[in-house]
């Protein structure tokens, strides 16, 4: 059933509907493809009997005649991040090691409720904190592309690197992704597959493993905007559980994919060019203008004037909520425990052992914001800049419906390259981070490769709720690019 792998999610759900095969073919096909790819490090917990009971249910509901979901017999992965009852949850941290949650995301639960099989847990960077997957206590992922002529691994991108390397590896149909500053549109960008980080409040947060509050949100990822927009309908809605969820309807992403951007506005920020920015990305960004262009799109230059301060605002914010959100980890509630002397002592070598070094490098620089005597210099001085960057997109959208821009300053690199210099490693986000600062949403399209053979494209950002007209754009974008890009299959084994 090897070709059951290659449909992407709209033609399997088609394929499903029509009886071309069943559920339990499509889940087998996508388990044969999840056990072949182990060399990735993509899925850390495979559950192929649970994909095959969920696949039987669902070829159940179906012989009835019973209403299905939208995602009904769709296989997916679920970031590592994302809590599934009974199934060990431990956002690749060691310090969460064997933790198997009594309860289930909301994100997770609406999947399930609209029928979606699940085959397993992807890999992450620890608690989503990175830009290239090699921050994981389970080892890095590897990407399944490479540069050609080059055998060197290249990463998948972070945090999100295993859901975005599983989808372009053609293991699930859809995955899901937490965004705080890029995790998943920089993933997405790294492994020429589309991702949504829709609008902060548009998924709950409930069950998912908190890095920084004010800014996490859950998104999807597909092969085409078309499958990131059916996923991220069926994850998406209100949540009485999640204060910050919003209550307004979801709307039928999918049924906004007209095509059709006549008249619609879009903002080229002047901005977003950075020092060093590889040509054959300014050139894919004028490319992008020029397909908007002839498909009858008003272009316009904006200005977001403080979009140089959004990463040292970024960089100042989430340690500041992670140092606070992880302090319960504690050897006390959960996962692992290494007794000291005391409490103190306990609490002590737990941490020690229990994380990684980015995340104690988050946890110091989040604790010395907050201090005292330095949380006006810093936290509070990051909160105004964050007031000023959330304005300056405000007034952008009074003349524009979208805005255009890369999604990432580089192409994938390969494993080791940056992992050294963790401000490198930062600037990777600097052009996704604004929009998650001011809780936009933003969709990362492939559209081309480098002269290397390696996946490059655009992001769509748009306003508040506003996630019908980006996936629009979105989807537009990629009929212009007709990218078709897959990866060669060397990691099949
Ligand atoms: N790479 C960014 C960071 O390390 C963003 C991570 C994310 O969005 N979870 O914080």
């Amino acid at each position: 059933m090897a070709d059951l792998v290659d449909l992407d999610l709209a033609a399997a759900r088609d394929g499903l509907a029509n009886k071309a095969f069943s559920a339990a073919e499509l889940a087998s096909a996508h388990i044969k493809a999840m056990e072949a790819a182990r060399n990735l490090n993509a899925i850390i917990v495979e559950t192929p009997e649970r994909a095959l009971a969920d696949a039987k249910a669902a070829d159940a509901r179906r012989a009835k005649g019973a209403s299905l979901g939208a995602m009904d017999g769709i296989p997916v992965t679920i970031k590592d991040l994302f809590c599934t009852r009974g199934i060990e949850s431990r956002a690749c941290s060691k310090i969460l090691a064997g933790f198997k949650p009594p309860y289930e995301s909301t994100v997770t639960a609406n999947l399930w409720k609209a029928g979606a099989v699940m085959l397993g847990k992807t890999n992450m960077d620890e608690f989503a904190m990175g830009s290239s997957n090699e921050t994981s206590a389970l080892g890095p992922v590897v990407s399944p592309w490479r540069r050609r002529g080059d055998n060197r691994p290249l990463v998948p991108g972070g945090s999100s690197g295993g859901s975005a390397a599983a989808v372009a590896a053609g293991i699930g149909l859809g995955a899901t992704g937490s965004d705080t500053g890029g995790s998943i549109r920089q993933p997405a960008a790294f492994c020429g597959i589309v991702g949504i980080k829709p609008t902060y409040g548009r998924c709950s947060r409930w069950g998912m493993i908190a890095f920084a509050s004010s800014l996490d949100q859950a998104g999807s990822f597909g092969r085409t905007v078309r499958d990131a927009a059916i996923m991220l309908g069926a994850m998406a809605g209100h949540d009485p559980l999640d204060s910050t969820s919003v209550d307004r309807p979801v709307p039928d992403y999918e049924a906004a994919l007209t095509g059709n951007v006549k008249g619609l506005r879009v903002g080229i920020p002047n901005e977003y060019r950075v020092p060093g920015m590889p040509a054959a990305i300014e050139e894919l960004w004028q490319q992008g203008i020029a397909w908007f262009k002839a498909l009858g799109a008003e272009i316009v230059d904006i200005s977001l004037p403080h979009t140089k301060y959004a990463l040292p605002t970024y960089y100042v914010i989430a340690p500041a909520e992670a140092s606070s959100n992880l302090a319960r980890y504690d050897g006390v509630r959960y996962g692992l425990r290494v007794d000291g002397e005391g409490v103190i002592g306990t609490y002590e070598k737990t941490r020690a052992a229990g994380f990684g070094a980015e995340v104690k490098r988050r946890i110091m620089i989040g604790t010395y914001v907050l201090s005292a005597g330095y949380y006006d210099a810093y936290y509070l001085k990051a909160q105004q800049v964050r007031a000023l960057i959330a304005r300056d997109f405000a007034q952008a959208y009074e003349k524009v419906d979208v805005i255009l821009t890369p999604t990432t300053p580089s192409a994938a690199f390969a494993h080791g390259e940056i992992a050294g210099d963790p401000v490198a490693m930062y600037l990777n986000d600097v052009f996704a981070v604004p929009a998650s600062l001011a809780g936009l949403p933003g969709i990362h399209v492939p559209t081309g490769l480098t002269s290397e053979g390696t996946p490059l494209g655009l992001q769509i950002l748009g306003r508040t709720f506003d996630e019908p007209t980006v996936l629009n754009a979105a989807h537009a974008l990629e009929r212009a690019a007709q990218y078709t890009a897959r990866p060669d299959s060397w990691w099949r084994q």
